[in-house]
Parts: structure tokens; sequence; C-alpha cells
């Protein structure tokens, strides 16, 4: 029945997966996901991005619970490496509590700081682990906490800049609407030697400062959306030595599918489209940004 199976395929195509791209010649790695928030199952998130040559994903945790699926799955699968954390919105969380919460678990109870130590001192003990190559992400989210907790998230992404540090590993920073307090803080603190601003949202002037201190800068489907120019002159100027790639998936999906899922195997359509601004061949920019992310998170 075309007519009426057309218009229900319409509704269906709207919240439906995007469909494969062509594959890259050259793999590459999806440098942030969150595979626990997405449909289906690790095996079928890793072999359908495997099939366009995607080949290496990196699992992050935002928080105790989600750090511990990371790194235990990271243990599972030579293709997922971990990162540990708890969100920039989860730290204020814990402290003073909040029924909106982003661990969805429902409404919670203020813990107060010694909560917060408590979970930090989880996230430092999974730091250590050998599969867990980042502490991240972390940083400062002034979009979505308030000044209430400003201090909470402040004084956790200190924490988690120190844990970093001392275990070697990559810091990944989320950093919204907060470029210059994430800038201060990391000169404050003094950054570890690999730190990768995931889900780059900065400005072609902010990308020369990233350069300047050898921040790695890794950007996500939102730098195919119309009004995100900000974000392709960044790519432009950024040194191709520290550009990374990510999905940030299940968010941000590439254009066209906006509003669709995202899942790490769209990782060709965001690397055609940085290629296409940088005007290099996109085998070129594939090679780049692989040996880039294994560089940045030291695997
Ligand atoms: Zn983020
Ligand atoms: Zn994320």
């Amino acid at each position: 029945m075309p007519s009426s199976s057309s218009s229900a395929g319409e509704k269906t195509a709207k919240n439906a997966a995007p469909p494969l791209p062509e594959p890259l010649r050259v793999p590459v790695a999806d440098s942030h996901t969150h595979l626990d928030m997405q449909a289906g199952t690790v095996e079928e998130g890793l072999a359908k991005a495997a099939s366009v040559g995607v080949t290496t994903v990196v699992q992050v945790g935002c928080d105790v619970r989600g750090s511990r699926w990371a790194a235990e799955t990271a243990a599972l699968y030579d293709a997922v490496h971990a990162t540990v954390a708890l969100h920039p919105n989860e730290a204020p969380r814990i402290v003073h509590g909040d029924p909106d919460g982003w661990s969805r678990q429902g409404a919670r109870q203020p813990g107060g700081a010694q909560a917060l130590d408590e979970a930090l001192a989880e996230i430092e003990r999974l730091a250590a682990l050998p599969q867990v190559k980042g502490v991240g992400e972390t940083g400062l989210d002034h979009f979505r906490t308030g000044p209430e907790g400003k201090e909470a998230q402040e004084s956790s992404f200190r924490a988690h800049i120190e844990i970093a540090k001392r275990h070697g590993k990559a810091l990944v920073i989320h950093d919204r609407d907060a470029h210059a307090d994430v800038l201060r803080v990391l000169k404050e603190e003094g950054a570890p030697e690999r730190t990768v601003f995931h889900c780059y949202s900065g400005d072609a002037e902010m990308a020369e400062i990233c350069a300047r201190a050898g921040y790695f800068m890794s950007f996500a489907g939102n730098v195919t959306f119309k009004n995100a120019q900000n974000l392709r002159d960044a790519v432009a100027v950024a040194p191709l030595e520290l550009l990374l790639v990510e999905t940030d998936a299940p968010f941000l999906t590439p254009a066209p599918y906006r509003g669709r899922p995202n899942a790490p195997y769209l990782i060709p359509v965001t690397v055609r489209a940085m290629a296409a601004v940088r005007g290099i061949d996109e085998d070129a920019l594939a090679t780049a940004l692989a040996s880039n992310t294994a560089r940045a998170f030291g695997y």
C-alpha cells in the first residue's frame, strides 16, 4: 500500500537512525562518545562504526556509575578506551542535590562536600586503571549550572585536573559558555601534558589561544550546522596536528540528519565537512585525526 506506507514511513524517518555514510578509506577514532546512552548493544554500535572506518571509540563517563561502566567496557573491547569523571553539571548535584539530575536516578539527597570527595575518590581509583586513558568530561558549564553550583563545579574541575596529572592521563574538557573561566582555571592549576577541548565551541581567536597552549580541539557534528560559522573558522585556523573529531553521540547529530539519533558510525559525515572547510583531502585529514587521537589519549 504505497500511499499509507509512505506517510507512515515519513513519520518513522524523522526519528530513524540515519543511513550508513560512505566508508572512510583511512580509519579514524570517535574521540568522545556515550555508548551507554545509545540504542542497541555495544557490539552492534562498534560493528556499525567499524564498517565505515571508525575503528576506535573513546567512551566517556559522566558520573560514578557511568565511569565504572566506561572502565568495564574498555576492559572488554580493544576498540574502546575509557575516560572517567563527574560531569561539570554532576558535581553540584552531588553537593546540593537536584531532582532533575543528570544521573537519571531521580531525586537525590544533598550529600555535601563529603559526598563530592567520596565520588572523586572513586574517580581517582578508576583513573589509575590501564584501559582508562583520560579524566573527563570535566570543566565548566555556565549554561546548565547556575550561580549556586559554581563553586562546587569549579572545585570539582580543579580536582579532576589534579587526578589527570597524578596519573599521567589526558584531560577531557567540557566547556559550555565558559571559555574564559576554563582557560583561567587551566592556567592557574597548570594543564596536564595532554588536554582535549571536547565539542570545541570557541571561535578562531580562542583556537589560536588553544594552539599556543598545545590543547587538542575536538569537533563534533555541530560544525556542520548552518549557524556554526565560528566553529568552521576555528577548524580552518587550528593546527592540523591538534584536530580531533567526535560524535558526542547520542547528541549533536551532523547535518543533514540533525535531530535524529547520533552514533559513532556518523563520524565520516563530520570528517568530510572538516576536510571541506580546510580544503584538504579527506584521506590526509583522516590520517592526521587518527594519529592525533592516539597521541592525545596515549594508546
Ligand atoms: Zn560535554
Ligand atoms: Zn559528552
